[in-house]
């Protein structure tokens, strides 16, 4: 009997056992079963040799054109003899060449006609294409010659992942042996479930994939494949769920005429229903004896802050505290200021101007001085500072709670998991505190499921309805100089009318960029250079600071707050010439004008992040994408695409379709992707809603999983590899 944990020895010998090993990382009779083909070749089918690249691993299946051996002598080496053997491709116009040196044996067996697999890496020389000793396998002669029965010319031959030491037919030889034993093997799926949705069973499946006798069978094969991966990752990510859902949590229940009705009574503002209904969703999940887990997402300016901060202050009204990370120290500072600016006295207990009935709110950055980071330190560890905001030096080992009771992360996609985990731990005992995780790059209903599966989703939709939408537009500036000075005299404008302005560049200094060379009449694209530029040319006389990740954080803090106060100040600043240090979070109102340079070396969310900086108060906002893309380029129609819609749901799909499947899961994540071969998370959002559901219904009702032992062992399988080891920390 075989198991999915089987040895491969006893079933393929030493010798294609290590060599999977060493190829693949293949161990288990699961693991070869889960090396599905790459795609399939017709027999008889040809492959066109226009889709080889240089460098590559491939399989070709290709027909013997020419034969010729020669004496040669390879850059200066001994005299050889070689044997260059022509193959063409399914189009009759490509060509690849075989070449063997002194092998002359091979000429025996390649005869002009023959046809064939040939597997090896791809290089070129003199700038053709070439196989070196290629491993090839002939079809017999028989078989080609019989290219017009339907027999043979409906067989298929899988073409799998493979390199020039374990080509594709040794693949499919040893998979043959494997799937000898496949009707011993459990099938995750439950019988009942394979009913009602219409899957194959688990050894028609792998059958399916690896031996197909026609299309129809991959189909099926592939269907339930795809739809087994959909399954067995919802019900571990339920799993997961459910096992937090068990751990305890203090239930943190605000008395009421506290800080949050302060708070609301000070707020130049109405919260909008989205706001209050998110703070609602939150005050239930708090109330609860288990950890809340939930994750806020809502577009650039829809004003996520302000329901953190009700969180926050509704944890300090229930006596215990709150920890804010933010991922850059200029939002963390920004976090701190607003929070004060809001608060007055009520942020300020335990000094001269604080109110008692207040609570003490202290900020927590790696740039502190020794005697600030002391005196922060001991405010969150006696308990005195009910609000403590922090970039990640919040998680230093040195950073103790008197009584953590929530955690709000912001700006999600910039931290990783284990960070989250981190701050957690911080909690008093076994329990944990509550955790609310904010992004502004929203995601898919289908890939949070599978991103965020364990967390629970709330979605602001709407911006406050004051908030007049930012409006973009491209500046090719290589293609109308024009519209570049425009941008200038426009920037003279809002600064003449009070307003701020922003210049983003892609890089600190010019040093960075040498591969790229700047058309004539183009802006410098460094924040150093583009300063300098604009002091001397089209911006002179007015007050230009710049501002990037190198400065110290003193000057970071000192740039940002001169920007803040603006043209009216006396020692105000007019322009802030940046890189994205302001990419996410700041607030500054005034600010209603931003010019990106080389914008085409953004990607698009980042884009959306960026111009969300302006139009925040109450003037609308102007955002100038400035590139030296020649318009309808592929670049310059992306910034059209970005400069159509100001809507982040929209531009954040349009991103992903941009992207690649391990990208879209994020670095983060890329265990989990791992463990999905064939399931998109992008393409099969319905199959993983369908499987969830069937999860949902059986972990409702089998919590354990008692009667359901092949869908356990199978996520136990899953735990023991990196997909697991990614879901462990989430
Ligand atoms: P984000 O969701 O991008 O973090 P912020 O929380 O920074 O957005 O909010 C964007 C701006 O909108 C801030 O200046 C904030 O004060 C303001 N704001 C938030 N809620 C409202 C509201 N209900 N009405 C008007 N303005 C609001
Ligand atoms: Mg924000």
């Amino acid at each position: 009997m075989v198991d999915h944990d089987s040895d491969l020895r006893p079933i393929l010998g030493d010798r294609t056992t290590k060599a999977l090993a060493s190829a693949f990382g293949i161990r288990t009779v699961e693991g070869a079963l889960r090396h599905y083909p790459r795609r399939y070749f017709q027999r008889g089918e040809l492959t066109d040799f226009a889709e080889l690249a240089e460098g590559e691993d491939v399989t070709v299946m290709a027909e013997v054109k020419r034969v010729d051996t020669k004496l040669g002598r390879p850059r200066g080496s001994k005299r050889v003899r070689l044997t260059e053997v022509l193959i063409g491709d399914a189009t009759g116009r490509g060509t690849l060449r075989a070449t063997f040196f002194n092998q002359p044996w091979h000429v025996e067996k390649l005869k002009v006609g023959a046809r064939g697999l040939f597997a090896g890496r791809v290089n070129s020389f003199r700038g053709t294409l070439q196989l070196v000793h290629p491993d090839y396998e002939l079809l017999p002669r028989a078989l080609i010659d019989a290219d017009s029965l339907t027999e043979f010319a409906s067989a298929i031959i899988p073409i799998y992942p493979a390199t020039a030491k374990m080509p594709s037919w040794r693949i499919a030889a040893a998979l043959e042996l494997v799937l000898a034993g496949v009707d011993d093997l459990s099938d995750p799926v439950p019988e009942a479930v394979r009913r009602d949705h219409g899957l194959v069973d688990f050894a028609a499946a792998m059958r399916g994939i690896h031996t197909p006798r026609d299309h129809a069978q991959i189909a099926a094969a592939q269907h339930r494949l795809r739809w087994e991966e959909a399954f067995v990752l919802q019900a571990e990510l339920l799993r997961r769920r459910a096992a937090r859902r068990a751990g305890s949590a203090v239930p943190r229940k605000p008395s009421p005429g506290g800080l949050v009705a302060e708070l609301d009574a000070r707020l130049p503002f109405e919260l909008t229903a989205g706001q209050l209904a998110v703070s609602e969703e939150i005050a239930a999940d708090m109330a609860q004896p288990h950890p809340m887990l939930r994750l806020l997402q809502g577009d650039v300016g829809s004003g996520k802050t302000v329901v953190a901060l009700r969180a926050m202050l509704a944890t300090v009204d229930a006596g215990a505290q709150a920890a804010l990370l933010a991922p850059t120290e200029v939002l963390a500072a920004q976090h701190h200021a607003t929070v004060l600016d809001i608060l007055g006295p009520l942020a300020l207990k335990g000094q001269i101007m604080g109110d008692a009935r207040g609570t003490a709110v202290v900020l927590l950055t790696g740039s502190l001085g020794a005697r600030a980071r002391r005196q922060a330190l001991l405010a969150a560890a006696s308990g005195e500072a009910g609000i403590v905001i922090g970039t990640h030096a919040l998680m230093s080992e040195a950073v103790d709670f008197a009584d953590l009771g929530l955690v709000v992360v912001d700006e999600q996609h910039r931290f990783g998991v284990d960070q989250r985990a981190a701050l957690q731990a911080k909690a008093a005992g076994d329990s944990q505190p509550h955790t609310l995780v904010m992004t502004a790059t929203p995601i898919p209903r289908t890939i949070a499921m599978t991103v965020f599966g364990d967390l629970d989703v709330s979605t602001l939709r709407e911006r406050p309805a004051h908030r007049s939408a930012t409006v973009t537009h491209v500046v090719p500036a290589v293609a109308r100089p024009d519209f570049l000075e425009r941008a200038w005299q426009r920037v003279r404008e809002e600064v003449a009318a009070g307003h701020q302005v922003y210049v983003v560049c892609p890089r600190i200094t010019e040093d960075d960029a040498s591969d790229r060379p700047v058309p004539p009449g183009y802006p410098p694209a460094a924040v150093v250079d583009l300063a300098e530029f604009l002091r001397a040319g089209p911006l002179a006389g007015l007050r230009i600071q710049v501002m990037h990740g190198k400065l110290p954080p003193a000057e970071k803090d000192a740039a940002m707050a001169a920007f803040a106060l603006g043209p009216s100040a006396p020692d105000g600043v007019d322009v802030l010439v940046s890189t994205t240090v302001v990419e996410v979070g700041v607030d500054v109102p005034g600010a209603t004008l931003m010019i990106i340079i080389d914008a085409d070396r953004f990607g698009v969310s980042s884009l959306h992040q960026l111009r969300g900086r302006v139009g925040r108060g109450d003037a609308g906002g102007l955002c100038l994408l400035v590139t030296s893309a020649l318009p309808g380029t592929p670049p310059a129609e992306r910034l059209a695409a970005v400069a159509a819609t100001d809507d982040g749901f929209a531009l954040s799909e349009i991103d992903l379709r941009n992207r690649r499947e391990g990208d879209v899961l994020g670095a983060n994540q890329s265990g989990r992707a791992n463990s999905l071969r064939l399931l998109s998370v992008l393409t099969h959002g319905d199959l993983i809603a369908e499987a969830r559901g069937v999860a949902e219904v059986i972990l409702a009702t089998d919590p354990g999983l008692r009667d359901h032992p092949a869908l356990l062992s199978a996520l136990d399988r899953l735990a023991t590899t990196a997909a697991g080891d990614f879901l462990e920390k989430a």
